[in-house]
């Protein structure tokens, strides 16, 4: 395990709050579905010496010297890259998902053209369009939305893209629990002529795995997080697969030139070892029965949470996140005090929304949980069984608190609320509980 020894030394501060926050990891059950405990290796490789380059530029053709090793390190993550997910071309320097997404926007779009994404408060990501996103601000959004059982609407697809001719359309999501259909996504955009990216940052891993349908036959352009299910450094990396450059041969170019100069300077070298190593990783026998896994404990954990009653969007889960609909239980906005008392519990989720969601995205009625952390930690179907057990009393604790209405009281009322439940009792017994069990699941070594 990494000692941090220079740390304690230099910056006694930062170094009391990295090891409280790695107890935190350690002695609680992270449900958050974009996030996991990543290899040592991987971590090695963020602490190395490569935070010390600067090289501007793609390998071979840089603007700084000295790059003959970040060169072989960058064309290996390349090379993993198309391999992995039989991509025609990668660029594998976005600091992260989100300005990955932005170079796509940069390279397809000019600013005023029309794109079309799903909503946020239905499952989409801040850069596939949202109001308050620069996407937003610079292109003219169209956002797309679910149905009422929490499908995508592919008739409200094909009516929105009919009329308004959108020049790029997003498939993917960050809250959905179903897997992405991206054969249908392509028909849309293939009939309108609109570059079709998807946006994989979610199921990447599951992906890998053979858990998840590819979108490379389908779509132009696939942009990744790397440090949701594949596990790796948090970074971001964009392909463009064999369709994208029939449809645009400057297809690879333009991402390149988006990245920079268009958004970027410097690559974070260190970062990019980091995600080779982590692709190499997901390239192994171990990780495809990792992937499947993660949809095998989605499942269990779905099972567990409806068995004690509560209700999920869908009704389940075809991949490695589910959503857990409060109204039933807390009534609108609920998803607020529900993420509170897990927390106090030792569990840790996000308040989400859900379709058709009551409430308001601020205060909204879901809870959105997942398994690619547990599953790192060598967790199975048993032991999810567990953990939906917990999760189902520790939210039965809320039973006398319900969100008021009046958004004056709303402030006061949670306050009273979270003191209230800090001192819980049955809460404190799971919290104990849990960190016994945790033991038995140590983090990645
Ligand atoms: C997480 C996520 C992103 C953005 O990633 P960041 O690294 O947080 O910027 C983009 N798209 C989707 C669908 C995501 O889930």
């Amino acid at each position: 395990m990494q000692k941090y020894d220079h740390i304690q030394k230099e910056d006694k501060k930062i170094y009391d709050l990295i090891l409280a926050e790695k107890k935190r990891q350690e002695d609680g059950l992270e449900l958050i579905p974009s996030e996991n405990y990543t290899s040592q290796a991987v971590m090695e490789a963020m602490g190395s010496i490569l935070t010390n380059k600067y090289s501007e530029g793609y390998a071979g053709k840089r603007y700084y010297g000295g790059n003959e090793f970040v060169d072989q390190v960058e064309l290996l993550a390349i090379e993993r890259t198309k391999k992995l997910f039989g991509v025609a071309h990668a660029n594998v320097q976005p600091y992260s998902g989100s300005p990955a997404n932005l170079a796509v926007y940069l390279a397809t779009c000019n600013p005023g053209d029309t794109v079309m994404g799903l909503n946020l408060p239905d499952g989409g990501h801040l850069t596939h369009g949202w109001k308050y996103s620069a996407t937003a601000t610079f292109y003219k959004s169209v956002p797309y939305h679910v149905k009422e059982d929490g499908r995508i609407d592919m008739d409200e697809v094909w009516a929105l893209a009919k009329e308004h001719k959108p020049k790029l359309i997003w498939a993917g999501a960050t809250a959905y629990p179903f897997m992405y259909e991206y054969d249908k996504f392509a028909e849309v955009a293939d009939s309108v002529g609109a570059y079709l990216a998807a946006d994989i940052a979610h199921v990447a891993g599951l992906i890998v795995a053979g858990a998840h349908p590819n979108p490379a036959p389908y779509a132009h352009i696939i942009t990744t997080t790397t440090h949701k299910t594949l596990r790796g450094p948090r970074g971001g990396i964009i392909m463009v697969t064999d369709k994208g450059l029939a449809k645009d041969v400057d297809l690879s170019k333009k991402i390149d030139k988006a990245i920079i100069p268009g958004l970027q300077g410097g690559p974070h070298d260190h970062q990019t070892a980091a995600i080779a190593i982590a692709l190499k990783e997901a390239s192994t026998a171990q990780f495809r029965s990792y992937g499947k896994q993660i949809v095998k404990n989605a499942k269990a954990l779905a099972d567990s949470l409806k068995r004690h009653g509560l209700k999920l969007v869908a009704d389940g889960t075809e991949n490695h996140l589910m959503l857990i609909d409060l109204v039933p239980t807390l009534g609108a906005g609920g998803g607020i005090l529900g993420s509170e008392v897990l927390e106090v519990a030792g569990m840790t989720v996000n308040k989400n929304t859900i379709p058709k969601d009551p409430s308001t995205a601020l205060f909204p009625s879901g809870l959105r949980l997942g398994t690619p952390a547990l599953t790192t930690r060598g967790m199975k179907e048993k032991e999810m069984k567990q953990v939906g057990k917990w999760i189902a009393e520790a939210l039965a604790e809320t039973e006398p608190y319900r969100l008021p209405t009046d958004m004056k009281e709303r402030s006061i009322y949670l306050e009273n609320f979270k003191k209230e439940i800090a001192k819980n009792k049955n809460l404190q017994k799971i919290r104990k509980e849990i960190k016994t069990f945790c033991k038995k699941y140590p983090l990645p070594r």
